[in-house]
Protein backbone atom coordinates (compact mmCIF):
# COMPACT_ATOMS: atom_id res chain seq x y z
CA UNK A 1 0.00 0.00 0.00
CA UNK A 2 1.76 3.56 -0.89
CA UNK A 3 0.96 4.91 2.14
CA UNK A 4 0.92 8.76 0.25
CA UNK A 5 -2.64 7.98 -0.82
CA UNK A 6 -4.04 7.88 2.77
CA UNK A 7 -1.75 7.66 5.88
CA UNK A 8 -4.19 7.60 8.98
CA UNK A 9 -2.80 5.16 11.03
CA UNK A 10 -6.19 3.21 11.10
CA UNK A 11 -5.72 2.54 7.49
CA UNK A 12 -2.65 1.26 7.49
CA UNK A 13 -3.33 -0.55 10.45
CA UNK A 14 -6.41 -1.93 8.55
CA UNK A 15 -4.43 -3.09 5.08
CA UNK A 16 -1.08 -4.40 7.05
CA UNK A 17 -3.83 -6.52 8.99
CA UNK A 18 -5.15 -7.74 5.55
CA UNK A 19 -1.09 -8.52 4.22
CA UNK A 20 -0.39 -5.87 2.75
CA UNK A 21 2.99 -4.10 3.35
CA UNK A 22 3.71 -0.63 2.99
CA UNK A 23 5.74 1.49 0.40
CA UNK A 24 6.81 5.21 1.40
CA UNK A 25 8.73 8.29 0.43
CA UNK A 26 10.03 9.68 3.74
CA UNK A 27 11.28 8.93 7.06
CA UNK A 28 7.67 9.78 8.86
CA UNK A 29 5.85 7.49 6.08
CA UNK A 30 8.42 5.01 7.54
CA UNK A 31 7.63 5.74 10.91
CA UNK A 32 3.62 5.58 10.40
CA UNK A 33 4.03 2.57 8.92
CA UNK A 34 5.69 0.93 11.69
CA UNK A 35 3.66 2.57 14.59
CA UNK A 36 0.47 0.62 12.45
CA UNK A 37 2.33 -2.53 13.01
CA UNK A 38 4.12 -2.67 9.96
CA UNK A 39 6.90 -5.24 9.97
CA UNK A 40 9.69 -3.82 8.73
CA UNK A 41 10.34 -6.88 6.43
CA UNK A 42 7.25 -5.31 4.49
CA UNK A 43 8.25 -2.10 3.64
CA UNK A 44 9.74 -0.41 0.87
CA UNK A 45 11.54 2.98 0.97
CA UNK A 46 11.47 5.08 -2.65
CA UNK A 47 11.53 8.74 -3.75
CA UNK A 48 13.38 11.44 -4.85
CA UNK A 49 15.16 13.82 -2.50
CA UNK A 50 15.74 11.24 0.38
CA UNK A 51 18.02 12.60 2.77
CA UNK A 52 21.33 11.17 4.80
CA UNK A 53 19.21 10.86 8.16
CA UNK A 54 16.40 9.06 6.61
CA UNK A 55 18.29 6.53 4.70
CA UNK A 56 20.12 6.11 8.40
CA UNK A 57 16.55 5.98 9.87
CA UNK A 58 15.95 3.05 6.94
CA UNK A 59 19.15 1.22 7.48
CA UNK A 60 18.47 1.36 11.28
CA UNK A 61 14.90 0.09 11.54
CA UNK A 62 15.67 -2.95 8.95
CA UNK A 63 13.39 -1.91 5.65
CA UNK A 64 13.29 -4.33 2.84
CA UNK A 65 14.11 -2.99 0.42
CA UNK A 66 15.36 1.09 -0.87
CA UNK A 67 14.40 1.93 -3.84
CA UNK A 68 17.08 4.03 -5.29
CA UNK A 69 16.67 6.89 -8.12
CA UNK A 70 19.58 8.33 -8.99
CA UNK A 71 23.49 7.57 -8.55
CA UNK A 72 24.23 10.50 -6.10
CA UNK A 73 21.73 8.50 -3.63
CA UNK A 74 23.10 5.23 -4.89
CA UNK A 75 26.77 6.01 -3.46
CA UNK A 76 25.59 7.87 -0.70
CA UNK A 77 22.99 5.06 0.51
CA UNK A 78 26.28 2.40 -0.21
CA UNK A 79 28.53 5.01 2.00
CA UNK A 80 25.63 4.96 5.19
CA UNK A 81 25.34 1.60 4.91
CA UNK A 82 28.79 0.37 5.10
CA UNK A 83 29.31 2.39 7.48
CA UNK A 84 26.95 0.86 9.83
CA UNK A 85 28.18 -2.65 8.42
CA UNK A 86 25.69 -3.27 6.03
CA UNK A 87 24.73 -4.38 2.90
CA UNK A 88 21.00 -2.78 1.86
CA UNK A 89 18.61 -5.07 -0.53
CA UNK A 90 17.76 -2.32 -2.97
CA UNK A 91 15.96 -2.01 -6.56
CA UNK A 92 17.08 0.69 -8.97
CA UNK A 93 14.19 2.91 -10.12
CA UNK A 94 14.12 3.28 -13.86
CA UNK A 95 11.82 5.43 -16.17
CA UNK A 96 10.38 3.35 -19.17
CA UNK A 97 9.90 6.73 -21.37
CA UNK A 98 6.26 5.62 -21.59
CA UNK A 99 4.02 8.60 -21.31
CA UNK A 100 0.86 7.52 -19.16
CA UNK A 101 -1.47 10.18 -20.26
CA UNK A 102 -3.60 11.90 -17.19
CA UNK A 103 -2.80 14.64 -15.15
CA UNK A 104 0.93 16.24 -16.55
CA UNK A 105 1.74 16.36 -12.60
CA UNK A 106 1.32 12.53 -11.74
CA UNK A 107 2.66 11.71 -14.94
CA UNK A 108 6.17 10.04 -14.27
CA UNK A 109 7.06 7.71 -16.65
CA UNK A 110 8.17 10.15 -19.32
CA UNK A 111 11.86 10.19 -20.20
CA UNK A 112 12.45 13.66 -18.73
CA UNK A 113 10.42 13.36 -15.70
CA UNK A 114 12.49 13.37 -12.56
CA UNK A 115 11.85 10.32 -11.17
CA UNK A 116 14.26 7.32 -12.28
CA UNK A 117 16.57 6.67 -14.66
CA UNK A 118 16.81 5.12 -18.17
CA UNK A 119 17.57 1.76 -18.98
CA UNK A 120 21.34 2.62 -20.03
CA UNK A 121 22.29 4.23 -16.66
CA UNK A 122 20.38 1.00 -14.86
CA UNK A 123 22.53 -1.02 -16.49
CA UNK A 124 25.72 1.00 -15.59
CA UNK A 125 24.19 1.38 -11.78
CA UNK A 126 23.35 -2.27 -11.41
CA UNK A 127 26.82 -2.82 -12.44
CA UNK A 128 28.83 -0.69 -10.32
CA UNK A 129 25.94 -1.36 -7.12
CA UNK A 130 27.46 -5.37 -7.58
CA UNK A 131 30.81 -4.78 -8.39
CA UNK A 132 32.37 -1.97 -6.64
CA UNK A 133 29.29 -1.08 -3.69
CA UNK A 134 29.63 -2.50 -1.00
CA UNK A 135 26.99 -0.97 1.30
CA UNK A 136 23.99 -2.25 -1.06
CA UNK A 137 23.21 -5.50 -2.53
CA UNK A 138 21.35 -4.78 -5.90
CA UNK A 139 18.02 -6.89 -5.98
CA UNK A 140 15.89 -5.74 -9.00
CA UNK A 141 14.27 -3.02 -11.05
CA UNK A 142 11.39 -0.79 -9.76
CA UNK A 143 9.08 1.30 -11.53
CA UNK A 144 6.02 3.22 -11.04
CA UNK A 145 4.56 5.31 -14.33
CA UNK A 146 2.21 7.64 -12.95
CA UNK A 147 -1.23 7.51 -11.25
CA UNK A 148 -5.07 7.44 -12.37
CA UNK A 149 -4.13 5.64 -15.42
CA UNK A 150 -7.33 4.09 -16.47
CA UNK A 151 -6.00 2.67 -19.61
CA UNK A 152 -3.76 -0.43 -19.36
CA UNK A 153 -2.20 -0.02 -23.01
CA UNK A 154 0.92 2.11 -21.26
CA UNK A 155 1.09 0.11 -18.35
CA UNK A 156 1.59 -2.87 -20.71
CA UNK A 157 4.10 -0.90 -22.82
CA UNK A 158 6.03 -0.30 -19.97
CA UNK A 159 5.80 -3.52 -18.38
CA UNK A 160 7.35 -5.66 -21.66
CA UNK A 161 9.78 -2.80 -21.48
CA UNK A 162 10.64 -3.69 -18.22
CA UNK A 163 11.10 -7.12 -19.14
CA UNK A 164 13.30 -6.41 -21.92
CA UNK A 165 15.82 -4.51 -19.34
CA UNK A 166 15.55 -7.98 -16.89
CA UNK A 167 16.41 -10.04 -19.76
CA UNK A 168 19.13 -7.83 -20.88
CA UNK A 169 20.61 -7.39 -17.25
CA UNK A 170 21.03 -11.18 -17.12
CA UNK A 171 22.70 -11.41 -20.35
CA UNK A 172 24.98 -8.74 -19.13
CA UNK A 173 25.66 -11.13 -16.19
CA UNK A 174 23.54 -9.54 -13.14
CA UNK A 175 21.32 -10.83 -11.03
CA UNK A 176 17.96 -9.75 -11.00
CA UNK A 177 15.59 -11.19 -8.49
CA UNK A 178 12.80 -8.32 -7.44
CA UNK A 179 11.10 -6.64 -10.14
CA UNK A 180 8.53 -3.71 -9.00
CA UNK A 181 5.25 -2.42 -11.31
CA UNK A 182 4.60 0.45 -8.98
CA UNK A 183 1.17 1.74 -8.73
CA UNK A 184 -1.82 3.58 -10.88
CA UNK A 185 -4.43 2.03 -11.40
CA UNK A 186 -7.10 4.74 -11.64
CA UNK A 187 -9.66 4.57 -9.40
CA UNK A 188 -13.74 4.93 -10.87
CA UNK A 189 -14.98 7.55 -9.70
CA UNK A 190 -19.01 8.63 -9.27
CA UNK A 191 -19.75 5.22 -10.60
CA UNK A 192 -17.49 5.37 -13.54
CA UNK A 193 -17.85 1.99 -15.14
CA UNK A 194 -15.72 0.33 -17.70
CA UNK A 195 -12.24 1.12 -15.77
CA UNK A 196 -10.36 -2.08 -15.84
CA UNK A 197 -10.06 -3.81 -13.00
CA UNK A 198 -7.24 -5.37 -10.55
CA UNK A 199 -8.17 -8.73 -11.70
CA UNK A 200 -7.56 -7.45 -15.56
CA UNK A 201 -4.68 -5.84 -14.51
CA UNK A 202 -3.09 -9.38 -13.09
CA UNK A 203 -4.01 -11.03 -15.80
CA UNK A 204 -2.04 -8.68 -18.28
CA UNK A 205 0.83 -8.59 -15.83
CA UNK A 206 0.69 -11.94 -15.95
CA UNK A 207 0.89 -12.42 -19.44
CA UNK A 208 3.47 -10.02 -19.57
CA UNK A 209 5.65 -11.51 -16.93
CA UNK A 210 5.23 -15.14 -18.09
CA UNK A 211 8.46 -17.70 -17.41
CA UNK A 212 10.13 -14.29 -16.22
CA UNK A 213 11.55 -16.15 -12.57
CA UNK A 214 11.18 -12.68 -10.79
CA UNK A 215 9.55 -11.67 -7.57
CA UNK A 216 6.67 -9.34 -8.26
CA UNK A 217 6.18 -6.06 -6.17
CA UNK A 218 3.02 -4.29 -6.46
CA UNK A 219 2.48 -0.67 -4.50
CA UNK A 220 -1.05 0.41 -5.25
CA UNK A 221 -2.33 3.09 -3.37
CA UNK A 222 -5.30 5.50 -4.27
CA UNK A 223 -7.48 2.64 -6.15
CA UNK A 224 -7.41 1.16 -2.44
CA UNK A 225 -8.12 4.76 -0.58
CA UNK A 226 -9.80 6.24 -3.22
CA UNK A 227 -13.47 5.46 -2.44
CA UNK A 228 -13.28 4.24 0.48
CA UNK A 229 -14.29 6.81 2.51
CA UNK A 230 -15.56 10.43 2.38
CA UNK A 231 -13.56 13.43 3.74
CA UNK A 232 -15.40 15.37 6.29
CA UNK A 233 -13.78 19.25 7.43
C1 LIG B 1 2.38 7.40 -5.61
C2 LIG B 1 3.21 6.19 -5.79
C3 LIG B 1 2.60 4.93 -5.85
C4 LIG B 1 1.10 4.74 -5.78
O1 LIG B 1 0.46 5.27 -6.87
P1 LIG B 1 -1.14 5.16 -6.98
O2 LIG B 1 -1.48 5.87 -8.21
O3 LIG B 1 -1.67 5.81 -5.74
O4 LIG B 1 -1.46 3.69 -7.03
C5 LIG B 1 3.40 3.81 -6.00
N1 LIG B 1 4.75 3.92 -6.08
C6 LIG B 1 5.37 5.10 -6.02
C7 LIG B 1 6.85 5.15 -6.10
C8 LIG B 1 4.62 6.28 -5.87
O5 LIG B 1 5.25 7.46 -5.83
Amino acid sequence: YAVKANSNLAVIETLVRQGAGADTVSEGEIRRALAAGCPPERIVFSGVGKTDAELAFALDVGVHEINVENEPELVRLSAIAAGKGKSQASAIRVNPDVGAGGHAKIDTGYGDSKFGVSFDEAARLYALAEQHLTGVRPLGVACHIGSQITDLAPMEKAFVKMRGLVESLRAQGRTVERLDLGGGLGVPYHGQTGLPSPADYAAMVLRVTDGLGVRLAFEPGRLIAGNAGVLLS
